[in-house]
């Protein structure tokens, strides 16, 4: 018997009755079945059981009818090999006669990897198909011609289209799978397909379509060659996603942006945004219009003090704000001075809100900035009115007052502070003889001298017609009292000099405290130290001494 060359084919020799007894092989059958020539001979010696048991039945009843109309046999079958795997066999037989004895000789030819492949391939199939089918966009392959002609299309793409399946899709669309296409979209479309040809990278196009239902969706659509032909024209794959909800937002977001730029335009506000993440703070664009600098500007909390833009007195606010703002603060107003253009500093107020998103993680802070200059000069000329002594200048009564006590109140032991009151001698002398305008003169230039005479801490007040108070803050010595007492008295004396009839001198008390004292206290006690001046002979400075509770005092305020 000739010898098979290749090793997934085995010729054998078979009675053609039943039970198909084994009567001769080639090599290729114990290589094929991994038994022995022995074995096959002597154990299986059947065509039965060399067949894998679930086929026997079938394929030697088919042998059987084969052979009943014609003397060939092809057939499909497997074997049971004795190492225990099952392989696919193709038999083609030929009948003939030996002498008495009708028999078959079979070649089996072992098509267990075209069987596997075509499995595989029928499962890659169907993962395609489950995969094309489950990702939400459309996959759809399509001629390049001028129809954009469909080939094939998962369901999602024509769910997009509004339709159930291929069929009302194709009853649609006619032949042209451009004709969806809204008419102002369609020739930019159509430009996209034409560059397309020679690009295999793709591209990506939004354009609206009117879907079954008869609305408007927008879809993006991303093309690419697939590198193939068919009927003479390349062939293009396209993924295909509605984005008619991201278009809305963007629009709505477009509208509002523009609504925003136009508010921002006509308001006196300018806006800002401060992306905290990164520390940089953008201006609106009007920033130009009022200030110098860029419009972005980064570490912008130490930056725009640096560059003059925000007043030293008001760095520490201005801190603050970039402080609050970067620690999840939801809303924060606060007042600051700005260098503008031309003008210098000028008050500014500025509030801003934190924005988050869905998660309630802050995104970035926003803020409006808005020229408070003319109001707060005009909230500080009325505080200014309502603190001050019309025709002197000086505090009035109840400033001088509320001030003084302010600072009276916080002292702790380790400064002093000076309490001088100041009464004009003879003052009703002066209106009677010379006249109210030449007392309410004197009573000016006392205030002037005063202010001469005041520090920037000091509290120069008039406490009401001829008697004023200094108030000195941290004073070292009882020596620098003095002083400011010797030069009041000295000024008095050039602007109204002895030789001349309109005289003007004043008798003061002095009191020094040092600790937690009321307001009440201080005034007392320098009362009672002018009215010893009074006694004195007037014109004279007198300091508070303790023992003057003793001595006789009329309190004329009360
Ligand atoms: P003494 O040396 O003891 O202080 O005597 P005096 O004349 O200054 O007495 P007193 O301080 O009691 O008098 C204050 C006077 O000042 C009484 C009042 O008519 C007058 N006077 C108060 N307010 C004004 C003012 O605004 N203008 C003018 N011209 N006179 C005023
Ligand atoms: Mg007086």
């Amino acid at each position: 018997m000739e010898e098979s060359t290749k090793k997934n084919v085995a010729t054998l020799v078979i009675s053609t009755r039943a039970p198909y007894d084994i009567l001769d092989f080639d090599d290729g059958l114990p290589e094929m079945t991994a038994y022995t020539r022995h074995e096959l001979l002597t154990g299986l010696k059947t065509l039965r059981r060399l067949l894998y048991a679930d086929d026997s039945k079938k394929v030697l009843q088919g042998i059987e009818n084969q052979l009943s109309v014609s003397n060939t046999v092809n057939i499909k079958s497997r074997i049971a090999t004795k190492d225990g795997r099952v392989r696919s066999v193709f038999i083609t037989g030929q009948a003939f006669q030996i002498e008495t004895i009708s028999v078959l000789r079979c070649v089996f030819n072992d098509i267990t990897h075209l069987e596997n492949a075509a499995i595989e391939s029928a499962r890659a199939k169907t993962d395609l198909d489950r995969f094309a089918n489950t990702v939400p966009s459309g996959l759809s392959k399509h001629l390049l011609d001028n129809n954009l002609s469909l080939i094939w299309a998962n369901n999602f793409y024509y769910r997009i289209y509004g339709f159930a399946d291929e069929v009302s899709y194709r009853k649609a669309s006619g032949r042209s799978s451009l004709s969806f296409i809204h008419h102002e979209d369609l020739s930019r479309v159509i430009d996209t397909l034409a560059d397309l040809s020679g690009d295999v990278s793709g591209k990506a196009i939004s354009y609206r379509i009117r879907s079954a239902d008869g609305n408007t969706h927008w879809l993006k659509v991303t093309l690419a060659p697939s590198g193939e032909t068919m009927k003479g024209f390349p062939v293009v794959n396209l993924v295909t996603t509605d984005i008619t909800d991201l278009k809305i937002a963007e629009m709505k977001a477009q509208l509002e942006e523009q609504k925003y730029l136009i508010i921002s335009d006509i308001s006196e506000e300018l806006a800002y945004e401060y992306d905290f993440k990164n520390d940089v703070l953008t201006f609106a664009d009007k920033y130009k219009t009022s200030f110098d600098g860029p419009t972005i500007v980064d570490h912008p909390g130490e930056r725009l003090i640096l560059q003059g833009l925000v007043s030293p007195d008001t760095a520490p606010a201005w801190r603050k704000l970039f402080e609050l703002a970067s620690s999840d603060t939801k809303r924060y107003t606060t007042e600051i001075k700005l260098m503008v253009r031309d003008r210098g500093y000028e008050w500014y107020m500025t509030t801003f809100s934190t924005i988050y998103d869905n998660e309630n993680n802050p995104i970035s802070v926003v803020g409006l900035l808005r020229n408070i200059h003319e109001q707060k000069k005009e909230q500080e000329r009325l505080l200014s009115r309502a603190e001050h002594d019309l025709m002197t200048g000086l505090y009035n009564k109840t400033a001088a007052e509320s001030k003084i006590a302010q600072d009276l109140s916080i002292l702790n032991g380790s400064s002093q502070s000076v309490f001088m009151l100041l009464d004009t001698d003879d003052f009703k002398r002066i209106n009677d003889t010379f006249g109210h305008l030449q007392g309410d003169e004197v009573i000016t230039n006392i205030a002037k001298v005063l202010k001469e005479c005041a520090g920037e801490f000091d509290i120069a007040g008039r406490l009401g017609g001829d008697e004023f108070c200094l108030y000195l803050s941290n004073v070292y010595d009882m020596q620098m009292a003095e002083e400011k007492a010797g030069f009041i008295a000295k000024r008095l004396r050039e602007i109204y000099p002895p030789e001349q009839q309109v005289k003007c001198t004043m008798s003061i008390g002095i009191t020094a405290v040092s600790t937690a004292t009321s307001y009440e206290t201080v005034l007392e006690q320098a009362d009672r130290a002018v009215y010893k001046a009074k006694a004195n002979g007037k014109d004279c400075c007198v300091f508070y001494t303790p023992d003057m509770e003793r001595s006789e005092y009329v309190n004329t305020r009360e």
